[in-house]
């Protein structure tokens, strides 16, 4: 089988490499279509130098076989998401539901070692755990989308939205994107803040009520004006920086919620009045990867088609071209780029 695995910065090999056999409780899967999200991204330009790795966590595929214990109703062909969850079970956050905070879940590796989620190849071997069936019916390069939305549900289900609730979203990049959608699937009024008008028409057919650009327009003041100068009830934090939060924040009605959903880097501290919190009990807490339950509700919307995800799959590339596809990916005018694997089949 074929593998893509990014030796050094902007350098990516093609290496031939023995298909696995699956052992106790795994199952291996036949690769056919790979996402580049930005942790892949940040291994191509040189963000994080942890060379060779071998990235794709963004995966979707069919079964080939299984080893013993995998206790799932699987069958060869079957059309399958990968989660890449390692999850030991055991520790404190595992027993406590928390399995995304898992304390055992870092591979560790020896420098130098070959290491990551792997689904940059033709095949690759999973744990039972990690296999989630998906529709049949489902486009194999939207179906990669399983793993962004499963992280972004977590994100609206820590928002707590109710029917009619506004919710901000900031930054129409592919979490926005699906915060948007996901939001307006419970039943919220959705205001995008971005400061890209190309993104904001796009945040706009993603079906958000109203968008602003929030270098030229105050977020508070807006937001305020549509609800009686009380507020959204939740923010969604996806892009931007420490202004960004703090204007969220501000933006929130009595007992809102802001989600810090995005990263940002260099991190360094945000102004918050405790009287604020303490008046108004607002709520700040953030979201971070997915949990198995998390995976599952995303792999069965995105098979009912409860979520088109469509918009957001914007190029595709065979193996061969896979250095496009990573230069594409880091392009503001691209949301994902896909790898295709075993497209022949
Ligand atoms: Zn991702
Ligand atoms: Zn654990």
């Amino acid at each position: 089988m074929k593998r893509a695995i990014i030796i050094e910065k902007e350098k990516i090999e093609i290496q031939d490499a023995p298909i696995p056999e699956p052992g106790y409780g795994q199952v291996l899967v036949r690769v056919k279509a790979v996402g580049i999200c930005t942790m892949e991204q940040r291994y191509y330009n040189g963000g994080v130098k942890d060379y060779p790795f071998h990235g794709g966590h963004e995966i979707s595929g069919e079964v080939v076989q299984w080893g013993e214990g995998v206790s799932q109703n699987l069958h060869k062909g079957q059309k399958i998401v990968v989660a890449s969850l390692t999850r030991c079970g055991e520790c404190y956050f595992c027993r406590r539901g928390l399995d995304h905070l898992c304390e055992n879940a870092d591979e560790t590796h020896e420098k130098g070692a070959l290491w990551g989620p792997g689904g940059l190849a033709e095949y690759m071997l999973v744990r039972g755990y990690e296999v989630f069936p998906i529709s049949e019916q489902l486009d194999v390069t939207h179906a990669t989308l399983a793993e962004p939305l499963a992280c972004v549900t977590r994100s609206i289900e820590k928002g707590n939205l109710q029917l009619g609730d506004i919710a901000i979203v900031q930054g129409a990049g592919v979490m926005g994107l699906l915060h948007i959608k996901l939001a307006k699937l419970q039943g919220a009024i959705v205001v995008l803040s971005e400061p890209d008008w190309v993104r904001r028409e796009k945040g706009l057919n993603a079906g958000a009520d109203y968008v602003l650009n929030p270098l030229e327009e105050d977020l508070e003041t807006f937001v305020k004006g549509l609800t009686e100068g009380r507020g959204a009830e939740a923010c969604f934090f996806t892009a931007g920086g420490n202004k960004a939060v703090e204007e969220g924040i501000r933006s929130l009605v009595k007992c809102g919620t802001m989600v810090i959903y995005g990263s940002i880097r260099p991190a360094t501290p945000i102004g918050i009045i405790p009287n604020d919190i303490h008046y108004d009990e607002i709520v700040i807490t953030g979201a971070i990867k997915t949990t198995k339950d998390s995976f599952q509700k995303s792999a069965r919307m995105l098979g009912e088609k409860l979520i088109d995800v469509s918009d957001l799959v914007t190029e595709t590339y065979s193996l061969e071209n896979i250095d496009v596809a990573f230069q594409r990916a880091q392009e503001m005018d691209t949301y994902r780029v896909v790898v295709l694997f075993n497209e022949a089949e």
